[in-house]
């Protein structure tokens, strides 16, 4: 995180007829890489193609060669409206403005400042140089019996800034600043794109745990700006990657003796949903949210240069989530033991209510109950296998035995610990335990990360099970 915001408001782009490094971007992009433009011009070029049409098809052009997508409406919006709106519309004058005598067309950014990284594209419109003689065609500029400039390729331009390009020193790129030959994109308006959205491709993501996350924060991590691009925040950042299938409230809270933590909570487009403001935590965040279904990302963050005299910028963190739901948890992905693919789906729930609600943290007083199911992928169901039930904690991991007691794993023992060998039905329904009481067996302090598994006869050392694991804690 930055520790000073700068917010930037305007941001005008002229296309002229009149050169080099590669592509430019100031990092500023639309979040979810779309925008919707409204587009209804009049006319129909020499060509006898319409200028909708035209501007239709430069929509296409970077649909189809990079991960932006535009769609359009056809509708008119006038380009010079602060409405939140997309608009194009050709003009005598920019808006009041005379253009300048070489201008076709300009192309105007609104942005946002964002928590994280530099400010969002929020709206973008074009206005195009009436003055000048448009037409629509391929090849180059110049060619004999055709009057006016190709309108398409001018369109293709003015898009390239609408979703966050700058002008690139590629003379044969479309976004060149300066009108040409080229008329589709160019490998380096292709590569600007992918780079400028390609963030999440820098950083490792990594597995989310439910419970407890110990981890550090150093030079050899993921900054803000590899992530979001274009900024100079270059705090590091971990990534930690979760998906909920139901509606779940969440506590996170980051502690750390030295670094200055920083949380945030972001959607599946790097969206910051909440984050923490930190008054007065000394070095510690914490976040409370609830999410609805859907991917998110927790990241670990902290300042980019020292704010806080007693804390550092880098150094060793934890994370503890508690959360609670009304549902258990059910776990996106499925791993196979012996790193094959994996089968299967788990959901998971732990409750001290009767299942009205479930969640990860208890009292060692609470009668917790411990249930799982798993939907047997179809190809499994109707053979005989069996079913494992993992425990990890004291370091070690201890699996449920038929008679529902967990023994620790001894991996020179051979076969796994299996807690029932059965013909596997559509769905297989666990209680791994019932009405249990942590201080009747002594235990006022644990964290047990929990995950259930199944396997096929046929091959007994091979096991599928989630990857998330389920976490509880106890605390007196
Ligand atoms: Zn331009």
């Amino acid at each position: 995180m930055k520790s000073v915001q700068s917010i930037a408001l305007l941001l005008l782009l002229a296309f002229s007829s009149g050169n080099a490094v590669a592509f430019e971007i100031d990092g500023s992009k639309w979040i979810g890489a779309k925008a919707l433009f409204y587009i209804d011009i009049p006319g129909t070029a020499g060509t006898g193609v319409s200028f909708n049409s035209a501007f239709a098809d430069a929509i296409r052009e970077w649909n189809s060669k990079t991960t932006f997508q535009f769609s359009m409406v056809q509708q008119n919006k006038n380009p010079c409206q602060n409405d939140g709106l997309n608009g194009v519309d050709f003009a005598t004058t920019h808006c009041g403005n005379a253009f300048g005598s070489k201008t076709l067309a300009i192309a105007v950014r609104r942005l946002q400042s964002e928590v994280l990284g530099p400010p969002s594209i929020v709206q973008v419109d074009i206005v195009v140089n009436q003055n000048e003689v448009f037409n629509v065609y391929d090849g180059r500029l110049i060619q004999f019996g055709i009057v006016g400039l190709d309108l398409k390729r001018i369109a293709v331009h003015e898009l390239g800034h609408a979703l966050g390009l700058g002008h690139s020193q590629v003379s044969q790129s479309i976004m060149a600043p300066n009108i040409g030959n080229q008329f589709q994109l160019h490998a380096d308006d292709i590569a600007g794109v992918a780079t400028l959205y390609g963030g999440l491709s820098n950083c490792q993501i990594r597995k989310f745990n439910f419970g407890l996350i110990s981890n550090s924060l150093d030079s050899s991590d993921c900054t803000v700006d590899k992530l979001t691009l274009g900024d100079s925040d270059s705090s590091p950042i971990d990534l930690y990657q979760f998906d909920i299938a139901n509606t779940t409230t969440f506590n996170f809270a980051m502690t750390s003796a030295s670094l200055d933590s920083v949380l945030l909570i972001a959607d599946a487009d790097l969206r910051v949903i909440a984050f923490d403001n930190k008054s007065s935590k000394q070095c510690n965040s914490t976040l409370n949210t609830t999410l609805q279904p859907g991917t998110y990302y927790l990241l670990a963050n902290t300042y980019d240069r020292q704010v806080n005299a007693a804390c550092s910028i880098t150094g060793a963190y934890q994370i503890k989530t508690s959360f609670s739901s009304n549902s258990f948890l059910t776990f996106a992905n499925s791993e196979s033991l012996t790193g094959g693919p994996g089968f299967g789906a788990f959901s998971a729930g732990i409750s001290a209510n009767n299942g009205v609600s479930y969640g990860n943290q208890f009292k060692s007083t609470d009668a917790i109950d411990i249930r799982a199911s798993i939907a047997i992928d179809s190809a499994h169901q109707g053979k005989p296998g069996f079913i494992v039930v993992a425990a990890m904690f004291d370091g070690a991991i201890h699996l449920l035995n038929s008679s529902g007691k967990f023994v620790i794993f001894d991996s020179s023992a051979g076969a796994l610990t299996k807690t029932k060998s059965k013909i596997l039905s559509a769905q297989e329904n666990l209680e791994i335990v019932t009405k249990l009481i942590p201080a009747s067996l002594g235990i006022n302090n644990i964290v047990v990360d929990f995950a259930v598994g199944y396997g096929l006869d046929t091959n007994s050392n091979e096991v599928y099970f989630h990857s998330t694991p389920l976490n509880l804690t106890v605390s007196p």
